[in-house]
């Protein structure tokens, strides 16, 4: 897969619409808003960025599809996920973030006739990210969570999730078309796949479409829930109190990098 550090045109999608709330809110009045498939392409200038935000709407059906019309309708130059998932490695918690180097399909499964996760006449199971979008969404992660997260999210919203220093990771994730919110769910899936980080149910998808387009691309994932009996409940709480908050947070200081080191150039 190529690697772009200064793409042109971003595309930026999100399965579910408080993922996406804070940036569409920041993209301001002059966006042209197309509609294909059911869903609204948001185009214009986000923190003085070219950028298309969608929302793709929850899964990997969706999410490939939007993938796709972002590439042949949009003529994007990379493409990122933002959204959130359950937290499966050890040391993953509620509030951290993860930069996905690798993405797998946990649930795709053709056995005997391929080897489990490998994706059926594409020769893979896993998919790679680019390298310098990872580079820029971790430096700004890392950023965002230690000099602006404590005023973005107050003390006792923090103190609600269990929200201390977060931790910026980078690996594998795993998508699949489930809700992991059993313990038993999340250790199967550990066992058939030792080092992931995280379990959501897009990014995969994602990262399949742009290696079959060889587009580049990136997902970024906060840690919503750890997977496991209380996933729903912990879900809904942040995704209605937290999530857009990160998104805006992370992706601000990405797309500002971006565009200071296109003036530096
Ligand atoms: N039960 C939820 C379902 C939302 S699906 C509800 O009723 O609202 C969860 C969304 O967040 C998906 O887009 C997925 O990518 C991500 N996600 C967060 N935690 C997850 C988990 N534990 N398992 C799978 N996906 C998760």
């Amino acid at each position: 897969m190529s690697s772009q550090a200064s793409p042109r045109r971003l595309g930026i999608l999100a399965a579910m619409h408080d993922e996406l709330a804070g940036l569409l809110a920041d993209m301001g009045p002059d966006v042209v808003v197309q509609r294909v498939g059911l869903r609204d392409y948001h185009v214009g200038e986000l923190y003085g960025h070219p950028c298309v935000l969608v929302l793709a709407r929850i899964g990997k059906v969706a999410a490939a599809a939007t993938t796709v019309t972002l590439i042949r309708e949009f003529k994007v130059d990379a493409i990122v996920f933002t959204g959130l998932a359950g937290g499966i490695g050890q040391g993953v918690r509620v509030g951290d973030v993860v930069v996905g180097t690798s993405l797998v399909q946990h649930d795709m499964d053709a056995r005997p006739i391929f080897p489990r996760h490998e994706i059926p006449l594409l020769d893979r199971a896993y998919f790679d990210t680019d390298a310098s979008l990872n580079a820029l969404l971790r430096q700004s992660a890392a950023a965002y969570v230690a000099e602006q997260l404590a005023t973005d999210i107050d003390a006792a919203t923090r103190a609600d999730f269990g929200i201390d220093v977060p931790a910026v990771h980078e690996g594998l994730i795993a998508s699949g078309d489930t809700f992991v919110h059993a313990a038993g769910m999340a250790t199967s899936l550990v066992e058939a796949l030792p080092d992931v980080l995280c379990v959501e149910m897009e990014g995969a998808a994602v990262a399949q479409i742009c290696h079959e387009y060889e587009m580049p691309c990136a997902v970024l994932r906060t840690i919503s829930d750890r997977a496991d009996s209380t996933a729903s409940v912990d879900f809904r709480a942040f995704l209605q109190r937290v999530a857009s908050v990160y998104a805006v947070g992370i992706v601000r200081r990405f797309l500002m990098g971006k565009i200071s080191r296109e003036n530096a150039a």
